[in-house]
């Protein structure tokens, strides 16, 4: 969606075991904290398979044993999850947390960079909190999702692990301008607009400068945006790849926002990462895409919220047009890329309705072709694949990140238990305690 963001500042106190005495500089240094999660029931989700009564060992931020056969030592912190089902922290791959709807207009004319980052650390508590231990935030304004980013990093605010995209790069006159109004009006700020292959060069280079995990392209028209054509491609072949050639040499992954059939295949071409939306992607897309191994991140919750609340949010009528023609059709390829066999992330669009309610989209990706154990991979394992963080989170496992929730029922029944998360831990911290 679109371009504004957000930081601040909260406490946090991380408990500490005990103390030991540095053999070098004699000061006291702290021993990472032991903890032993006690699981009644265990979820691994590179296999779907459910353990009984298994014990998760956490030294510090990090698992360093789980299974059915771990003991527990005396001296260590129980967590007894026995009556909950575990798993790893969820991971959305697609969210803004420097916007939360509100008002198109006032939005626009009414707030400016400062307003956004005085909240965004709200949303990022909500969304740990709902068990999201990890997102991948592609595109806000003003370098607030670094800001956030860091803070969070830094242990000042509250949220979860974050990879941020900065600027979204897109085409002059397309889903990243401020299209519709007079040519006199200017808004000021950073611009993630850039038009020809020198200008995308130099706009990549300045947003890893100042501090890019990835890089968000914006390959066609959105639905959110007042230009034409939800589908129409707004950069040329040689600019997509442009973008994913300069990204790769800075060792960054492209995320691309792709609606329209040829977009998507432009941008599957030039080799990004993922597709984000992929509403009208044709069979010749799906089938780029499984031969290449590109993710599709589709969010087909979010219409609901958005049709069903279009009146208080504002938007112009093209706007709300734009999105009914598209709803329906891109959860019906989600349902054909994933029986096609393409690999897909979770990924909500998160901001563009509000944060916290990211795992209300498991159930729809259930009702649109996948089991409750493909839509749970698909926000641990798969997204950690897309992410680059194989093994390191989305997993319960050795080395892992102790990213841990916990849930009442049973989610590879009811997806929807998801929505209802008891217990969160990041990073061997406890953010909610399981009552
Ligand atoms: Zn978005």
């Amino acid at each position: 969606m679109n371009k504004r963001i957000i930081p601040f500042v909260a406490c946090l106190s991380f408990a500490i075991s005990f103390t030991v005495i540095s053999a070098q500089t004699g000061e006291p240094k702290q021993a990472p904290k032991r903890i032993a999660v006690k699981a009644g029931r265990l979820i691994d989700t590179k296999t779907g398979a459910v353990t009984n009564n298994a014990v998760i060992m956490i030294e510090g931020d990090k698992i360093t044993a789980a299974g059915p056969d771990v003991a527990v030592p005396a001296e260590v912190e129980v967590i007894d999850l026995k009556d909950k089902t575990v798993m790893p922290g969820l991971i959305d791959c697609h969210t803004h947390m420097t916007s939360q709807p509100g008002n198109y207009y006032e939005d626009i004319f009414r707030k400016s960079p400062i307003d956004v980052a005085v909240t965004a650390h709200v949303y990022a508590r909500r969304t740990l909190e709902a068990g999201f231990t990890t997102v991948r935030d592609v595109g806000a304004g003003e370098f607030i999702d670094v800001a956030l980013r860091n803070a969070i990093n830094r242990g000042d605010v509250v949220g979860p692990r974050m990879q941020v995209a900065t600027l979204t790069v897109g085409a002059t006159g397309g889903h990243g301008d401020t299209n519709g109004f007079s040519p006199y009006l200017k808004f000021g700020g950073f611009s993630g607009l850039a038009d020809g292959v020198d200008e995308i060069r130099k706009l990549i280079r300045f947003e890893v400068k100042y501090g890019a995990d990835l890089i968000k392209m914006l390959a066609t028209a959105g639905v959110l945006s007042e230009e034409e054509s939800v589908g129409a491609p707004q950069f040329s072949q040689e600019e997509m790849n442009a973008i994913v050639d300069e990204a790769k040499m800075w060792g960054k992954r492209v995320a691309a926002h792709a609606h329209g059939a040829e977009g998507i295949k432009r941008a599957v071409r030039a080799g990004v990462t993922s597709i984000e939306h992929g509403s009208l992607i044709d069979d010749e897309g799906i089938k780029m895409m499984k031969e290449r191994g590109t993710y599709l991140v589709a969010d087909i919750y979010n219409d609901d919220y958005i049709l069903a609340e279009f009146a208080k949010l504002g938007y112009p009528e093209k706007i709300i047009e734009k999105e009914r023609m598209v709803g329906r059709t891109q959860r019906e390829n989600f349902r054909k890329a994933a029986k096609a066999g393409v690999k897909l992330a979770f990924g909500t669009d998160a901001g563009v309705y509000p944060h916290g309610w990211n795992a209300k989209q498991f159930a729809h990706m259930v009702k649109w072709g996948l089991t409750p154990t493909q839509a749970i991979q698909a926000a641990t394992i798969s997204a950690a694949d897309l992410l680059g963080w194989n093994d390191k989170v989305g997993v319960i496992a050795p080395g892992a990140f102790a990213d841990i929730i916990a849930v009442d029922g049973d989610p590879l029944n009811d997806v929807t238990e998801l929505e209802r998360v008891k217990f969160v831990m990041k990073g061997g911290v406890v953010y909610k305690a399981a009552k």
